[in-house]
């Protein structure tokens, strides 16, 4: 192992051009730091490698494959280096911060994400700050987790939420404290940190093969076309769709709309056609307490898993891990409905 780390690039605006039709994303990365960062800047970072995916994209059109892809170039370059960042776009970053927790759980290296909000060739940009803090991140030796650097804040990964479409403080982890901030120096919530397990093994980690179209997230709202959406779920399944996974957003502590019959009746079915039903809720921080009113209790009669205190991108990306994981769907229950700190079975 070197000294080193690899920044992983995979898009997003950090990377971007202007174009007649937007920011696009852009080749190049290392050419544009050297112009960029002055020679006193470059000299002061943690010595780095750069590897730019050949498919450079804005994270807007992230698909779950990306996240094989992503997985598979950390794993390759494992034993040659002693942390990473990855940088990409930000909206869909919280997502793959999840994710990657989810498949290196235990990891005995730091994977720091970041990005910025506006790009690096241009003026204001956040990416050096962004990047620079990142890197220093990945260099720190007590840190075995993966994270999301943004804005001054480093995020456990799957607590991250991103916040603010425009704000330079684009993230935050709204129900776990931060890990670490920084200020003149770099300061971590050592406490909180994951201790590193003793099991971590990167020769046997197995890079799941994720699929598009598995995972259907259905938020809960005030006169949802709960008719409609009941026959359009009867279709689909009915044609062989591969949705195995329903990530439910209802109210409060868990609550759905538990007198609409035709509501009940799609999770009613789901359930009984041993489709994993995770249940989280719209609120940002707090608790679940499915069945604390009558309406929650009959999820619990349902066998819906309550979600406890996860994010929207949490739950998406532990549903697509879970339907890779070589269990049965009852042991993928279990693993779903295991608090998230990272832990994988
Ligand atoms: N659309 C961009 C992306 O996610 C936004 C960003 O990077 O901030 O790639």
């Amino acid at each position: 192992m070197t000294d080193k780390i690899l920044i992983v690039y995979t898009g997003g605006t950090i990377g971007m051009e202007p174009s007649d039709q937007g920011y696009v994303p852009s080749a190049g990365l290392y050419n544009l730091l050297e112009r960029q960062l002055s020679h006193s800047t470059r000299s002061t970072l943690p010595p780095h490698d750069l590897l730019e995916l050949p498919e450079l994209i804005d994270s807007s059109n992230l698909q779950p494959q990306h996240w094989t892809q992503i997985a598979s170039v950390l794993k390759q370059q494992w034993h040659e280096y002693r942390g990473f960042v990855v940088l990409h776009g930000t909206d869909s970053m919280a997502y793959t911060a999840s994710m990657l927790s989810f498949i290196f759980a235990g990891t005995d290296k730091p994977i720091i994400l970041t990005g910025s909000q506006i790009p690096l060739s241009q003026a204001r940009s956040d990416g050096v700050e962004n990047l620079a803090s990142a890197l220093a991140f990945a260099n720190v030796p007590q840190l075995h987790e993966v994270c999301l650097y943004f804005g001054g804040r480093l995020l456990r990964g799957n607590r991250a939420s991103k916040v603010a479409s425009d704000g330079f403080t684009a993230f935050d982890s709204p129900n776990y404290s931060w890990l670490g901030d920084v200020g003149i120096n770099l300061r971590l919530n050592e406490a909180l940190l994951l201790p590193q397990s003793e099991t971590f093994n990167i020769i046997q980690l197995q890079i799941p093969d994720f699929q598009a179209e598995r995972v259907l997230v259905l938020p809960i709202y005030p006169g949802m076309p709960s008719q409609t959406l009941s026959v359009l779920f009867d279709n689909a399944l009915s044609g062989n769709s591969a949705i195995t996974g329903i990530v439910l957003q209802s109210y409060g502590v868990g609550n759905p709309p538990d007198a609409d019959p035709h509501f009940m009746a799609l999770l009613e079915k789901a359930c009984q056609r041993d489709l994993l039903v995770l249940n989280i809720s719209h609120c940002h921080s707090g608790h679940m307490a499915q069945g604390a009113y009558a309406s929650g209790h009959a999820l619990n009669a349902l066998n819906v898993i309550s979600g406890n205190d996860m994010t929207l991108e949490a739950a998406v990306a532990k549903m697509n891990m879970a339907l890779t994981l070589p269990l049965s769907r009852q042991q993928q229950r279990e693993w779903l409905a295991r608090p998230v700190c990272g832990e994988r079975s």
